[in-house]
Order: structure tokens, then C-alpha cells, then sequence
């Protein structure tokens, strides 16, 4: 099957990191932590959809909804009730979002989020992390894999309008930042490195970074396109007591449907108000062909009042993940480092020298191959999936019983 996906398909697949070695197995269905392969083959699930899965696949309370939906319809392309009661849900759980902006990918809400800063700011520089990940978009794909320095495509232009600090390297940080600070648009971090290496942000740097950008009447960008809705019913920037101008969501909001979502401060967000301005005042932030979709903002709304009214979810999932980061560490009697937070974790194979792992350089230079084959051990032997070298996400479908066989299977591992 993966040979005929070959034949059709760039690598096989339809996103660059779906690929792995030898071949990636073809899915054929999922139901809450399970994802049943084409052989019949079921894997206890951690990729869990792009981690967007907070509840599972096809969690019941979400499904007779979305169901109800599409049978009414899966496509307006214009205004609908759904979008405005996923709008206020949003609204009420993160305070920032005092205007929205649907879009159908985290990849088009961090590109959006960059126009509006430079918009609002007049300036052309945008920061973002060594390591950092915020899709595609050719303003961001920059400083993504370990050593920073190479392009990452041939094709983007203008790259030297992005700069890139280190991660919780405050003093390193603003030491660039001051560099550039008289054309600094904005600065976008993710408050916990996802596709970095599962590495949550101090508080003290998020602060400070955020002191300087607005000290220089820069705008700052959370990209809480993984950490929204992640850990509790909001964003976690509220809980490191931050005061973002700008914040993007995805994932979770969507409840695994397509969705991306840039809110932000009234005054910021109206600089796309196309009603009223100018094309020489505007940001033109725009939207898309599925944008704000009856299907996609059921699921989200559900997928949010589910976990409206059941915040024991986040009790449970954040503590399975800090049972599995302790029980892994154990697993392999302290010589891995396992980095996460709530119910996102990662396992780190050091070397080097590399005893903690506080940004996406050190884990670059940890063991990748041996990564690979643990987790590929983990598919091919034990039936649980992880996307291999990617942090794994716990969902509302797993318990305690699933963790402790995933880390039997990795006591059995080595490299
Ligand atoms: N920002 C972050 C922090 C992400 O992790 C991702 C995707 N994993 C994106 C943006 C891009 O989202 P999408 O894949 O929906 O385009």
C-alpha cells in the first residue's frame, strides 16, 4: 500500500515528517487511543493527530455533534452561528482574544499574526526561536533545525527579515533583539517548544523577552498553537501571567478538524478591518475557501464544552504525563532525559556531555537514531505509535494501564 502512496505522493506522504523509516504503516481507522492500521494491526496512539486529540479519536460527546452538523451541512462559506459560539467560548477562556480570525491551519495563522505585526508596527523584523516551529509559512521557516544557520528551502525570499534568539537564553536574547530593535515588528515564541524537542519556556524569559518588545513598541506573539487548551481550560500564557499582543491557536480548538485561529487585542486585530481602512492603513489578513467551516467549528466547540465541564480531564492527562516522564527516566535507570510538561513528554537520548535540556540545540545533540529505533522498537514490537522523534501527547482515552506497557516496552529497549 505505502508503494502505490509512493508512486502518487512526494516521499509517500502528505507532510514531510508523516515519513519515517523503513515506511510508515497506512492507517485505515482510529477510535479513541487506537489507530488500526491496513494489516489490522492496533497501535495505542501518542501522535494522537498532530497532537490535536486532547479526547481521543472520535470521542462520542464530540462525534454525535459533528455528525448532526454534517448531516445539516459541512460548508457554508459565509457567516454561521457555529463560528460564533466557538468565538465566544474562546473569548471568555482567553481573555486576549477580543477579536478572531479563522483560518485552516496554524501554518496560515502564524503567517497572518507576522503581516498584522508588521502592519501595526510599520517595521519589517521578526524574531523567532532557534528551534522554533510555527508551520510552513515562508516567513517563519527559519532557524529550524540545529545549527540555525542553513536555509531551510531553497525558494524563500527575504530571509534576513527573520532573526532568530536562543531559547531561555534571556541575556543572549536581548542582546540580538537590541541589534535590531529600531525595524522589530514582533517577536513569536512558542511558550513550550513543540516540534523543538518538548521544552517548556521559563517564566523569567517569556517575561523579560516580553519587556524589551514592548518597551520598543514591538508587538509579542505567543504561537499557542500546541499549548492551547493543552494543560488547562485556556492558554497557558495566562497562567505565566503574560500579556501577549498577539496569540495563535490551532489543534485542540478545532477538536482534530481543520482550524487556525489568530486572536489578539482589539486595537491590533482592527488594523484588518477592511470596512474602514485604507489599503495603505490595512493588514490585510483575509481567510480562506473553509475558513471558520460549520464542521471544523462544531468540533471545536464541542471538543471546548466537553472540557468546559469536565476540568478533571486536565487533572488526569497532566498527571499521566508526569507519571510517564518519571516512570521512563526510570525505565532507563536516569540515562535519558524526558522533557514535557502536563501531558506533552519527550524522551532525549543525551550525548555529549548534554545532561538537561532547556532548548532545542541541546536536543538536537542528543541521539536521533537511537531515538528513531526506540520508537520504531515501540511500533513494530509493542503495538504503540509514536510519531518516531516526535514528543508524545496523552489524551482523555489513555490511562495509567496503557503508560505502564508503554514503559515496560521501553525497559526492554536499547540502543
Ligand atoms: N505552530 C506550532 C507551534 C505548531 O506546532 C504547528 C504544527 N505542529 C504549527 C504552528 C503549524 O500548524 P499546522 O500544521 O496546522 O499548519
Amino acid at each position: 500500500m505505502f508503494s502505490k502512496s509512493l508512486k502518487l505522493h512526494v516521499n509517500g506522504v502528505s507532510h514531510n515528517i508523516r515519513f519515517f523509516e523503513p515506511y510508515p504503516f497506512v492507517v485505515n481507522s482510529s477510535a479513541g487511543k487506537n489507530l488500526v492500521d491496513v494489516d489490522n494491526n492496533k497501535y495505542t496512539d501518542y501522535w494522537m493527530g498532530h497532537w490535536s486529540l486532547i479526547l481521543g479519536h472520535g470521542p462520542k460527546k464530540v462525534k454525535q455533534y459533528v455528525i448532526k452538523q454534517i448531516e445539516k451541512s459541512w460548508m457554508y462559506g459565509t457567516v454561521n452561528e457555529q463560528t460564533i459560539k466557538l468565538s465566544e467560548a474562546i473569548s471568555k477562556a482567553v481573555p486576549v482574544a477580543e477579536k478572531i480570525r479563522y483560518v485552516t491551519s496554524g501554518t496560515e495563522a502564524t503567517m497572518y499574526a507576522v503581516r498584522l505585526a508588521r502592519s501595526v508596527t510599520g517595521r519589517k523584523i521578526i524574531a523567532k526561536i532557534d528551534g522554533g516551529w510555527h508551520g510552513y509559512t515562508s516567513d517563519l521557516l527559519k532557524s529550524v533545525n540545529w545549527p540555525f544557520k542553513e536555509s531551510e528551502s531553497t525558494g524563500i525570499i527575504n530571509e534576513e527579515k527573520v532573526i532568530s534568539i536562543p531559547y531561555n537564553d534571556l541575556a543572549n536574547s536581548l542582546k540580538i533583539l537590541k541589534q535590531y530593535a529600531k525595524n522589530l515588528a514582533g517577536v513569536i515564541v512558542e511558550p513550550v517548544l513543540g516540534g523543538g524537542g518538548c521544552i517548556p519556556a521559563t517564566n523569567d524569559y517569556l517575561k523579560g523577552i516580553q519587556e524589551f518588545i514592548h518597551k520598543n513598541k514591538s508587538l509579542f506573539i505567543l504561537d499557542e498553537i500546541v499549548t492551547g487548551f493543552r494543560f488547562r481550560y485556556g492558554c497557558l500564557y495566562h497562567t505565566m501571567k503574560l500579556d501577549p499582543d498577539i496569540v495563535t491557536l490551532g489543534k485542540i480548538v478545532g477538536g482534530g478538524m481543520a482550524i487556525g485561529v489568530i486572536c489578539g487585542k482589539k486595537e491590533i486585530m482592527e488594523h484588518a478591518d477592511t470596512t474602514g481602512k485604507k489599503k495603505s492603513e490595512r493588514s490585510y489578513v483575509g481567510g480562506g475557501t473553509f475558513s471558520a467551516n460549520p464542521a471544523s467549528m462544531t468540533s471545536g466547540y464541542e471538543t471546548l464544552n466537553h472540557l468546559k465541564s469536565k476540568r478533571s480531564i486536565y487533572e488526569k492527562i497532566n498527571s499521566l504525563g508526569e507519571f510517564a516522564r518519571d516512570e521512563i527516566r526510570k525505565a532507563f535507570d536516569g540515562k535519558v532525559v524526558v522533557t514535557g510538561k502536563g501531558s506533552l513528554f519527550m524522551t532525549h537520548f543525551p550525548k555529549d556531555n548534554i545532561h538537561e535540556i532547556t532548548n532545542s540545540e541541546q536536543a538536537a545533540k542528543c541521539d536521533s537514531e537511537c531515538l528513531q529505533r526506540y520508537h520504531f522498537k515501540l511500533i513494530a514490537h509493542d503495538g504503540i505509535f509514536f510519531l518516531p522523534g516526535k514528543l508524545g501527547a496523552i489524551s482523555d482515552a489513555h490511562d495509567k494501564e496503557d503508560l505502564r506497557k508503554m514503559v515496560l516496552a521501553s525497559e526492554e529497549f536499547d540502543c
